[in-house]
């Protein structure tokens, strides 16, 4: 540590600038000033890097978010033991004991030392009696929460779990036991998970080995051929209630209409084969009818040869006439028959073409668009349903974008009807690639999409609009070898307290609106 007074560090350092020809930098004046200050250098805290990284970090549980507060703080006070403590707590290590500042969001829940030694002597700040109690009754209800998570196909964890819990509740437990049937029941919880995160793994595996099943009884169908493409896509991890709530409505419309399908297939069958049945009965009658007629006329006409009067040749025309007659009478019934058998048939493929239709309109008023598989109008229906509800019970914000592609007429003029097509396609895709999983992509109608975020308030919908917004300027798609990049204008709002959700939908479109009127490319919220 050098004794100079710091105006002579600094005047010093300054002429040491000059004298070794380095640009005068804050970095060069810190390196100069701490070697002649003697004392070592302290790379600038890089506060403005470290919110990169928190802003970067996910708060979807109340536990990151505390985590998020603590980082933020510590960055906030230039604290490195802080930063460490919670990007340790953010990974999922215990973070070194560090006193928290009351100013410290979630302060209040800070763990509290429980000396659980067997034999340890009570220290002199050994916690009271009611705050280890609590501390107890803490760990039973996080034993709870996480039971479920695990099943209940295990009899004896169940039971051992109960005992664990109703030892922790004690009034003045014995902790030496409680500790030993905690380390017992961590021992038996680490398998059982184990087992709960394999069970899902082949689960999801025999789940897409139905979806693969189904879709190869179903090649010739376009539209369960899309449908079960976009089944694979929403059934591939990570999996979330959501995404399986998707999954098992676009298997419900798969499954009604592959049974639709398979009826319509039987009874076209049973008509045809009971047509054929007729058909050969017909056949061989009449073959039957024309060789017995072959055989009457050669008998009359060997009778007709043996005539010797004409009196001798009247039986024999009259038996000729008859014989006619009936083979006449034979072939017009048969003709008739196969007549109506004609139409039968024409009035059977009229059917089968009404049922066609029929399929078409079902198949329409499923819940997702053929074409890029997001929600169609019903599925949104019934997503905003399920998602304001949500709302109302667990009170978290909620937004909805509408966004229209701009210029999409001169596009489909310009490039044709299948490249506008593509285009959605291809919108949909960046979008669902961008967005969380949770959220819900539907087509509102032509070029226009809804895109619900669930726990978002409306700043951070807008953020998400414009991010899916600038992600979709970096993409562009082929039409030939012609690279095509499409824009869009949003409106976002954010579902009130009072509001219905086809209501804030609406605010949505008048915001999107103006985005238009502004110029386009843009997303304003409402
Ligand atoms: P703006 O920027 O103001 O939104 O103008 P725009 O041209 O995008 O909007 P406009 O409403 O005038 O045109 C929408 C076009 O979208 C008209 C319609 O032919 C086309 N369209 C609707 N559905 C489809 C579809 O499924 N495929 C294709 N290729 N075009 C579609
Ligand atoms: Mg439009
Ligand atoms: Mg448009």
């Amino acid at each position: 540590m050098s004794d100079k007074k710091p105006f002579e560090i600094a005047r010093e350092t300054l002429k040491q600038l000059t004298v070794r020809k380095l640009t005068p930098t804050p970095a060069n004046y810190q390196a100069i000033y701490s070697e002649i200050a003697g004392v070592p250098t302290e790379p600038p805290f890089p506060a403005d890097r470290l919110r990169d990284i928190s802003q970067a970090l996910p708060t979807k549980t109340p536990g990151q978010q505390r985590q998020r507060g603590l980082l933020d703080s510590a960055i906030g006070q230039l604290n490195w033991e802080g930063v460490k403590a919670a990007l340790m707590a953010y990974g999922g290590f215990s973070p070194p004991a560090i006193e928290p500042t009351p100013s410290m969001p979630g302060a209040a829940a800070a763990p509290v030392p429980l000396a659980l030694t067997q034999n340890a002597p009570p220290a002199a700040n050994a916690p009271a009696p009611a705050l280890t109690g609590d501390f107890l009754e803490q760990i039973a209800r996080l034993i709870e929460y996480a039971m479920p998570a695990l099943g209940s196909d295990d009899a004896r964890f169940a039971e051992q779990t109960q005992t664990l819990l109703k030892a922790m509740r004690q009034p003045g437990a014995d902790l030496p036991m409680v500790k030993q049937m905690l380390g017992n029941f961590g021992h038996r919880l680490s398998f059982a998970a184990e087992d709960q995160a394999e069970i899902k793994v082949t689960l999801l595996k025999l789940l897409h080995l139905i979806i693969e099943n189904i879709g190869e009884l179903s090649l010739d169908d376009r539209w369960l051929k899309g449908q079960i493409d976009a089944l694979m896509t929403a059934s591939a991890p990570p999996l979330t209630l959501r995404r399986l709530d998707d999954v098992e409505r676009r298997l419900k419309d798969v499954i009604f209409k592959q049974t639709e399908a398979k009826g319509r297939a039987l009874e076209a069958q049973e008509e045809m084969r009971q047509m054929l049945g007729t058909f050969i009965e017909r056949l061989s009658q009449m073959t039957e009818s024309t060789s017995v007629y072959h055989g009457k006329m050669e008998e009359n006409a060997r009778l007709i040869e043996q005539a010797k009067t004409i009196a001798d040749i009247a039986p024999v025309l009259k038996e000729v006439v008859g014989a006619t007659r009936t083979m006449a009478r034979d072939s017009l019934t048969a003709r008739d028959e196969l007549r109506g058998m004609r139409e039968r048939v024409q009035s059977t493929e009229a059917e089968i073409a009404k049922l066609h239709q029929e399929l078409d309109r079902v198949s329409a008023q499923a819940r997702h668009d053929p074409l890029t598989g997001a929600l169609n109008r019903k599925g949104l229906d019934e997503a905003l349903d399920r998602e304001v509800s949500n709302v109302r019970r667990k009170d978290t914000p909620l937004c909805m974008a509408l966004l229209d592609i701009d210029n999409f007429k001169k596009l489909n003029d310009t490039l044709g009807h299948a490249t506008g097509d593509v285009a959605l396609t291809h919108l949909a895709s960046v979008a669902r690639e961008v967005m969380r999983p949770q959220d819900t992509l539907a087509r509102y109608g032509g070029e226009e999409f809804v895109i619900l975020l669930p726990d978002t308030p409306l700043d951070r919908g807008i953020e998400a609009m414009t991010r899916l917004q600038r992600e979709l300027t970096k993409r562009f798609f082929l039409a030939g070898t012609e690279k095509v990049l499409i824009t869009f204008s949003a409106g976002v709002a954010q579902l009130g307290a009072d509001e219905s959700g086809p209501d804030a939908i609406k605010r949505a479109d008048q915001a999107m609106y103006l985005a238009k009127r502004a110029g386009k490319n843009r997303v304003l919220g409402s």
